[in-house]
């Protein structure tokens, strides 16, 4: 709105309060004035209010501020006054007479997730130590550390240990010298479960950056019903703790890249598939975002801040079902030509089709050639095996068996599984197919029962589960804290 308009209403706002006052202070009296009231309040239940300011209904434009006196204003028009302030274009001396808005108790009204840390100054830049390249892991430590958490997929660690390294060393030396480093996002590629937001997971918390996590899925290109795309940037700022300069280091990790593949075969606008790709593109090259603090979308009651995308790695995940026929097909192709034309059904049972995936696969798949051409690392993830599954149980250092393990053991009770058990828990995960996100949901439905059953009886000093158990052909097998004691004096003895 421009400042004369507002200068304008302002004045009419001035002239309406005197000559209102006036009126009522001629017409009400005792129970007449309160009357008139009730019938105001009721008044006002059955209509639609209306933004004194720009005249829309308040159905349209959301909740109206009251400014008391029966005037109320939209949150937009607020935000423009609070704009038209600030910039100080207002003449003040022409306000005289009316009571404005104190500024400062609508900053208290602000809820604390929507404000922004302030930028540090130049001073206080230089006296921190800058980003330093040293401390930044290298690759192979990168991988050692994810090893101790991420069971197989050795070759998506390493490609995202060394890509990580290298992103972090692009951030530390900046952009002082010719030769800029280019920013390596990652697009990674793996069934269900198999483990890509798990790697991402522990990959920011081993590196201390923050990290934020979306669904491509919810995104759509700005001004339809979904999220704005900039939203994972405000996502990432909210796990920086609205701390700009810290987020400017981030994560984001895009999940279901997939289903933003274009939409074939489409008569409509294309507005959450290639618009969104579209969308994305910016972000993941580098750039100035306005993004909402403390929201997903930009409304006017909500603070904006920049943050600049250049040093956020991106990483893109996703399942990608049916690229495995893409690459098929391709590879078919290939091998049908010539004299040295391989079986057509060569490829149906490759377990590693995935990792011969290429660009021109995805683009197949429909992904747009620029985006791709913004995420220059692809990793392939493997399906999990049984014996994978099962190293899952019992290996990684917060495996879902050590955490039983160490809650029953507050009941001083020992937990054990034999290979069977593993193994039979590792075959029903594999049935579901949804990687070892089944193994949670396995373990729980029996373990239950022990968990239900075990603190009834003090005497319990063991349990094994057994396959027969997993089953549903036996019970688990139970020792008793006394036969326990017996065992122990035994291999003392032995010993
Ligand atoms: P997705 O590939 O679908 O993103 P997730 O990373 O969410 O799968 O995996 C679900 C859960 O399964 C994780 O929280 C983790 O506990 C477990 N998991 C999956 N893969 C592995 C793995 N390779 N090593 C250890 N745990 C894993």
């Amino acid at each position: 709105m421009e400042d004369k308009d507002f200068l304008e209403n302002i004045e009419d706002l001035e002239n309406e309060n005197g000559s209102g006052e006036q009126e009522s202070g001629l017409t009400r009296s005792g129970e007449n004035a309160g009357s008139q009231d009730k019938r105001g309040e009721d008044e006002e239940k059955e209509y639609d209010r209306f933004c004194f300011l720009c005249h829309r209904p308040e159905s349209q434009t959301g909740k109206l501020i009251s400014l008391g006196q029966g005037i109320a204003i939209c949150p937009e028009c607020m935000q423009k006054t609070m704009d038209t302030i600030q910039n100080g274009n207002i003449d003040f001396s022409k306000l005289q007479g009316i009571n404005m808005i104190n500024l400062s108790d609508l900053q208290n009204m602000m809820p604390r997730q929507q404000k922004v840390k302030k930028k540090k100054t130049k001073e206080e830049k230089a006296a921190e130590p800058a980003f330093d390249i040293r401390k930044i892991p290298a690759p192979h430590k990168i991988k050692g550390q994810l090893d101790e958490y991420v069971i197989g997929q050795d070759y998506a660690k390493k490609v995202i240990s060394v890509a990580v390294y290298n992103h972090y060393k692009r951030v530390a030396t900046g952009t002082q010298d010719d030769i800029e480093i280019e920013k390596s996002n990652i697009l990674m590629i793996g069934p269900t479960g198999s483990g890509k937001t798990y790697l991402v997971k522990t990959l920011a918390r081993l590196l201390d950056v923050p990290l934020a996590i979306a669904d491509a899925t919810s995104l759509t290109e700005a001004g339809y019903i979904g999220d704005d795309i900039e939203s994972v940037v405000s996502k990432l700022l909210a796990a920086a703790d609205n701390d700009v300069e810290k987020a400017e280091r981030g994560i984001v990790f895009i999940d279901e890249i997939d289903k933003i593949a274009k939409k074939k075969d489409t008569h409509h606008r294309d507005v959450s598939g290639e618009s969104v790709q579209q969308g994305l593109l910016k972000l993941l090259e580098g750039a100035e975002v306005e993004v909402p603090v403390g929201a997903s979308s930009k409304n006017a009651m909500v603070p904006l801040t920049t943050v600049n995308t250049r040093n956020i790695l991106f990483i893109c995940g996703g399942a990608f079902p049916n690229l495995e026929n893409v690459i098929k097909e391709r590879l078919n192709q290939k091998s049908s030509m010539g004299f040295q034309a391989d079986l057509k059904d060569k490829y149906d049972n490759d377990p590693n089709l995935l990792s011969k995936v290429t660009v021109e696969d995805l683009r197949n798949f429909g992904m747009i050639p620029e985006f791709l051409g913004r995420l220059p690392v692809i990793c392939t993830l493997d399906r999990l095996t049984k014996d994978m599954l099962v190293r899952i149980l019992k290996e990684p250092k917060n495996a879902i068996l050590k955490q039983y393990q160490k809650l029953l053991a507050l009941d001083e009770v020992q937990l054990t599984f034999d290979d069977g058990a593993l193994e039979a828990i590792a075959e029903k995960a594999l049935e579901r197919d949804t990687g070892a996100r089944a193994l949670r949901a396995i373990i729980e439905e029996f373990m239950l029962d022990i968990m239900y059953e075990i603190p009834k009886d003090d005497n319990i000093g063991r349990v094994t589960i057994t396959r027969e158990y997993i089953e549903h052909r036996g019970g688990p097998l139970i020792a008793m804290r006394g036969v326990l004691k017996l065992e122990e004096h035994e291999t003392a003895a032995q010993g």
